[in-house]
């Protein structure tokens, strides 16, 4: 039986984008040949490169922009480095909101000079500092769209007259936002998206070239942009099954059409948090992630109990961060409304048990 699956990443996926992507294993559209048996450069593959690459700019509505999406490898973690070969010339701006900000901070401060606008590390990041200002002489601001171990999530993002550069990897494709305030986003495949392997950037094109180091190659947003994202073999598999992904959510309206789902599964989370006196909820109210629900048991002797009832309900991955404790729902896009409603009928009987 198919588990309610809330693991935080990888994570679900669509069930028929799973057959689908199982069949093209075996045997690719009846070509005869396994998809990752067959050169990159087969029209076939060149084909769902193309189709991936123009399905991310219209889902985000950045067709026709300046922007160039590409599917590249290293993860999320390698655009922390990367972020900051192509932009960092002298000093840019970071907002740290979370594990994975402080680690693209660190690794952008191996280049040049970082600053942090602010950082709300001092409250183990249960939080998104505001009305912080961000010098305009540096050479790009960023910033971590939704915190996927604090379960925290930007609701605005600053005006600013420098690029503003985010990763997306947690909440991608999962609500409505003006996407061209962004100069440049990227997002690992594993959370919203596919498998892990690949990671969508996202870039406006007219924003590199301005730095004076000479960039490796492989590191070179322009060559990967030019050789069509295909600078070197692209991970064929993982980009084939985001492309699958993004065909799906495109049936199901796109991102607009998700949000809406989104929206009840967090109502519907959040509320038993908020009711139910057994749970407290971690993140502060106002900056509660849609996509990741962090919260504890406010007796910790109902732990077993509450796991064992999970368990026998099916509930799989919603144990929380080391460095949080306690508990987190992820609910990426694939999340069905009712894997929520069972575990929040878990969550109520536990209360009643009680
Ligand atoms: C998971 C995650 C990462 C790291 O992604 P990798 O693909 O493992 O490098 C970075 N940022 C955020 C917000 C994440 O959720």
């Amino acid at each position: 039986m198919k588990k309610h699956n809330f693991s935080a990443g990888p994570s679900i996926l669509p069930q028929s984008v799973l057959l689908k992507a199982s069949e093209a294993i075996v045997d690719y559209n009846n070509t005869g040949l396994s998809l990752i048996e067959i050169s990159h450069r087969s029209k076939e593959f060149v084909d769902i490169m193309e189709n991936a690459r123009s399905l991310a700019l219209e889902l985000l509505g950045l067709e026709g922009k300046g922007y160039k999406a590409l599917f590249l490898q290293g993860g999320a973690s390698m655009q922390f480095l990367m972020v900051a070969m192509n932009l960092l010339e002298k000093r840019a701006g970071y907002l740290d909101t979370g594990a994975w900000s402080a680690k693209a901070i660190k690794e952008a401060r191996k280049l040049d000079d970082i600053y942090e606008v602010a950082s709300s590390a001092e409250a183990n990041y249960n939080y998104i500092p505001k009305g912080f200002d961000i010098p305009s002489d540096y050479d790009y601001f960023h910033c971590t769209s939704n915190n996927t171990i604090f379960g925290t999530q930007m609701k605005t993002f600053p005006k600013t007259n420098i690029p503003m550069v985010c990763d997306m990897s947690s909440d991608i494709f999962s609500r409505t936002l003006d996407f061209s305030q962004f100069d440049l986003l990227y997002a690992g495949a594993q959370k919203n998206m596919g498998p892990a392997g690949t990671t969508l950037v996202v870039v406006k094109e007219d924003i590199l070239g301005k730095v004076s180091r000479d960039i490796p190659s492989i590191m070179d947003y322009k060559s990967h942009i030019k050789a069509g994202s295909m600078f070197n073999t692209p991970p064929v598999f993982p980009v084939y099954t985001s492309m699958l992904t993004l065909e799906w959510l495109k049936g199901l309206g796109g991102i607009a059409g998700i949000e809406k789902e989104n929206d009840k599964k967090a109502t519907l989370m959040y509320s038993e948090i908020d009711l139910n006196p057994l749970f407290k909820g971690f993140a502060a109210k106002e900056d509660r992630s849609k996509m990741n629900a962090t919260f504890n048991l406010v007796n910790e002797n109902l732990k077993e109990t509450f796991e064992t009832m999970l368990k026998e309900a099916g509930i799989s991955a919603v144990n929380g961060h080391r460095s949080v404790g306690g508990y987190r729902a992820s609910m990426y896009n694939a999340l069905p409304l009712d894997s929520v409603k069972v575990l929040v009928e878990v969550m109520s009987e536990l209360e009643t048990k009680a």
